[in-house]
């Protein structure tokens, strides 16, 4: 038998290496996905929650038309990843950066609105995740903004370093702590489970010379494998997100309320649609049933799907 070349050698291992993965491949299972809900005559799964909040790639990246959702209270996000910006005579608040990619798309809705990024005094964030806090870095590289988050979720945001970028933090929060800028505030309220720290934020908005009560809840989507400790977590947040004072009802992102189909409604330039008391508590109906779910699936021993 001849030696075989150098190259040839190569070639057929580069060729072994290929038809052992894709055999790996084919004998891949899909991953479970289960157990399924129904709340309010709309059944969901694991994976449906995800791909409704996270859409796809372009989804997470393409800005949704930048609005004014009620007061002073706008819409600076992609089509699937909120941003929220709080406008007051002192300068802007923002709520989550969401991807450091994202941020110049971010800054160029602030513009579109008529708004300058660098009047962004304070970053606030829903969670320790890089789909709504990995911006952080770069937002305050570019206002100087002062940064505040929830202590919970600082070691989690120590851990979000794009390009190394240390995360910063200005300024640690705890339950119940109000964020006062140009006459609005907003409190931060611990509601755990998600993340160690997940922050859900209240302030209150005009609309035709009425107040109205503004709830921005952070996920309170379970993961796959609910530990005992985390069941306690969220116990104490659905109850806790059920207790506040609410007449608008938004979300880290979008699809826990509606967005898109409340932005059509927009135009008819009827009632605010962001104005749903009736739905304020929906999105903690889903994640709660889905909860209950998958602790009894876990009881009765069966596996659910792994974690995403
Ligand atoms: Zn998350």
């Amino acid at each position: 038998m001849r030696p075989l070349r150098g190259s040839r050698l190569l070639g057929f291992l580069i060729l072994g290496a290929f038809l052992s993965r894709s055999a790996g491949t084919l004998r891949a299972q899909p991953a479970p996905d289960h157990p399924a809900v129904t709340v309010q005559g709309k059944t969901y799964t694991p994976r449906s929650i995800l791909t409704r909040n996270m859409g796809n790639p372009e989804d997470q990246t393409t800005p949704f038309p930048p609005h004014r959702i009620i007061g002073n209270i706008y819409y600076v996000g992609t089509r699937t990843l909120s941003s929220f910006l709080v406008v007051t005579p002192q300068g802007n608040i923002l709520i989550d950066s969401t991807y450091e990619r994202n941020v110049r798309t971010i800054e160029k809705s602030v513009q579109q609105l008529g708004f300058k990024f660098s009047d962004i005094k304070i970053l606030l964030g829903s969670h320790a995740h890089g789909d709504h806090q990995e911006g952080d870095a770069l937002v305050k590289e570019l206002t100087g903004a002062q940064v505040m988050a929830m202590a919970e979720d600082l070691p989690a945001l120590r851990e979000i370093k794009p390009g190394g970028k240390e995360h910063p933090v200005d300024k640690t929060l705890h339950d119940g702590e109000s964020v006062t800028l140009g006459g609005t505030t907003l409190v931060a309220h611990l509601t755990p489970g998600h993340t160690r720290g997940c922050t859900t934020w209240t302030t209150q908005a005009e609309d035709n010379g009425k107040t109205y009560n503004v709830v921005i809840n952070c996920s309170l989507r379970p993961p796959a494998v609910v530990t005992p400790a985390v069941a306690a977590e969220f116990n104490r947040s659905f109850k806790l997100v059920r207790s506040l004072p609410c007449d608008v009802q938004l979300g880290d992102h979008p699809a826990q309320y509606n967005m898109q189909e409340k932005y059509a409604k927009l135009a008819s330039g009827a009632q605010n649609p962001f104005i749903d008391p009736r739905n304020c508590t929906l999105e903690a109906d889903i994640e709660e049933a889905m909860l209950q779910a998958i602790l009894k699936e876990q009881q009765s021993g069966a596996q659910s799907n792994p974690a995403h």
